[in-house]
Order: structure tokens, then sequence, then C-alpha cells
């Protein structure tokens, strides 16, 4: 198979070809907050994000970088402790601080051995001409990749959600991003409320066509304590089954464009935060689902996509 045992362009296929061996993500807390919730755009952030702005398993953010490194390092069984790890900022957006405490937090990282590159998540309104000089500069020193939460190309869903920017924003920040040669990773969710098979299969083509390097699928899914649990309670909306979830995540990745690396294929909700849905917990099942789809078709990434 053309990308190790999957059908798919993987992100640890891509590490691997890079570096020679397994690369470990560590989820890091830089301590940022979001423009979407300080009230420079909004108070209340998307609906779905909970208090730990999209970071459940980031580290703690009372602790420096490098001990949040350390840690996380710790915590790894031998197994997965390959000596080569990217750090991922990972709560709330993080570009979103002054030039000197940003260097100061990716140069901590960066400094720990073994730290091979940085994965920055960020909203494509954070991205002053600035900032962007900051990420060409490390990620002329390293690699690195920024991560835009995109969710849908929608604006209705978008404005439903609180995402907090048109389109138009997501597709100026990347061509900036992308004259300055950085890496882009899109997030897109799947099952979000109001949109159908066809809205989310356009959102995939979308950003397919688009310079970018990477994706993430996310499920819809209803974490305690967020917005979106309480709209879902006054407006309960139809909630993906894992066999619909397969088959649309499938036919997404037959129509994605084979270059670009799939960096996840599924949500990833805490277990003791998540309502629904909870067939989600099996992650692994939810991943050979997609496998054995695939299989079954007897087909692969961008089969679709000419
Ligand atoms: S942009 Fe990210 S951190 Fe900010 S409110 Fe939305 S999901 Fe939360």
């Amino acid at each position: 198979m053309r990308w190790l045992d999957k059908r798919y362009h993987s992100l640890n296929y891509e590490l691997r070809k890079l570096f020679g061996k397994k690369v470990i993500k560590l989820s890091l807390n830089g301590g940022f907050t979001c423009p979407n919730r300080d009230g420079t755009i909004g108070t209340k952030g998307c609906l779905f994000c909970s208090d730990y702005g999209s970071g459940e398993f980031a580290g703690n953010k009372k602790l420096s970088i490098k001990e949040q490194i350390f840690q996380q390092i710790d915590l790894l069984s031998d197994k997965w402790r390959t000596g080569k790890y990217i750090a991922y900022f990972q709560s709330f957006t993080n570009t979103y601080g002054t030039i000197e405490d940003l260097r100061d937090k990716y140069e901590q990282a960066l400094s720990v051995e073994g730290v091979v590159g940085l994965a920055i998540a960020t909203r494509p309104d954070c991205l002053s001409e600035d900032i962007l000089d900051l990420l060409e500069e490390f990620s002329n020193k390293c690699y690195l990749w920024v991560e835009l939460g995109l969710q849908t190309i929608h604006d209705d869903t978008a404005r439903l959600i609180r995402r907090g920017y048109p389109l138009m924003t997501f597709d100026d920040a990347l061509k900036r991003l992308r004259s300055r040669g950085i890496n882009v990773v899109v997030h897109l969710i799947l099952g979000l409320p109001k949109e159908d098979y066809k809205d989310m299969i356009e959102s995939v083509k979308y950003v397919s066509e688009e310079d970018i390097q990477g994706v993430k699928f996310h499920l819809m899914h209803i974490l305690k304590g967020t917005d979106l649990y309480e709209y879902y309670k006054e407006h309960p909306f139809s909630l993906l089954s894992k066999n619909e979830y397969i088959s649309i995540v499938s036919d997404a990745i037959e129509i994605l464009d084979p270059n670009i690396v799939i960096h996840r294929l599924t949500g990833d909700g805490a277990k003791d935060m998540l309502i629904a849905p909870r067939w989600s917990l099996n992650k692994l099942g939810v991943l050979s689902g997609i496998d054995m789809e695939l299989k079954r078709r007897n087909s692969y990434q961008g089969i679709k996509s000419e």
C-alpha cells in the first residue's frame, strides 16, 4: 500500500517518512486565551468549546512549557518514548499573545532535546504580519505546521456555532500563511447541527482543492458544560451513528487530495465530559471501522479526487 498499512495518507506515515521513526505529539497548554472568549470578538466562545479551550488532554498551564513537555514524556510508556516529539500548542488560541511571549514559549519547546517540531493551533483572525514573521522564522528552523479551526465552509453554520469569522477570513489567512511557506492543517467537524451530507462533503471538497498540507476530521460530539449541550437540550438534533460516521469519513477520504496528510479521523471527547455520542469513546473501533470500510470498497484516499 502507498501509505504503509493504511489506505490514507496518515500523519504517522508522514512523520516516519520525514524523521525515520515514530514521532509523538505532546499536547501543551500555553496559558493563552481566545479573542472569541475574552470579549474581543465574543465572550462565550464557539458553541462546542469547553472550559479547556479544545485542549481537554493538554498539559497544565500552571507549569512552564518545558515542565509540561518533561511531564508528558515521563507519562509515556517505553514504547512511545521514541526520542522524537512535536510540541503541540493545543489549548485556546496559540498565536494570541505578544511576540515576546510567543517567541519565549515556542523557544522553550524547541530547547528540549528530542523536540523536532511545533504544531500551533490558532484562528485565522489571529495572524497579523508580525505573528506571520515569527511563524515563518520558526518554520525555517524546525518542522512546523499551523492548525486552523475552520470546522465548516458554510457561513450560516459558522454563525450558529459562533465561530466568529467568515470563510473569507480563512481564505485570506491561508494565502498569507502559504505565501511564507508555512504548512497549514485544517480542522473540519462532521455532523454539525443543521448540516446534511451535502454540506459536509462540500466542506471537504473545498479544503481539498486549497493549498493545505493536512486535515483533521472531528466527529460532532457534545461535552458537559458547553453551550452546545444547552443548545442540544433545547433543540435536539440528530447525531451521527457510528456507521454513518464511518461511511461519511470514508467518502471524505475518497475525495481528498492524496497529498493532504490526515492528522485525525475522529473526535476525542474526554470520557467524564462526553454526553454523546458515547460510541465515539471506542476510538480504535471507529478507526478500524474506517479501515474495514475502505477495504470493503477496495478504495483509498483520493480515488475520487480528480
Ligand atoms: S476558537 Fe478555539 S478556543 Fe476559541 S472559542 Fe473557538 S474553539 Fe474555543
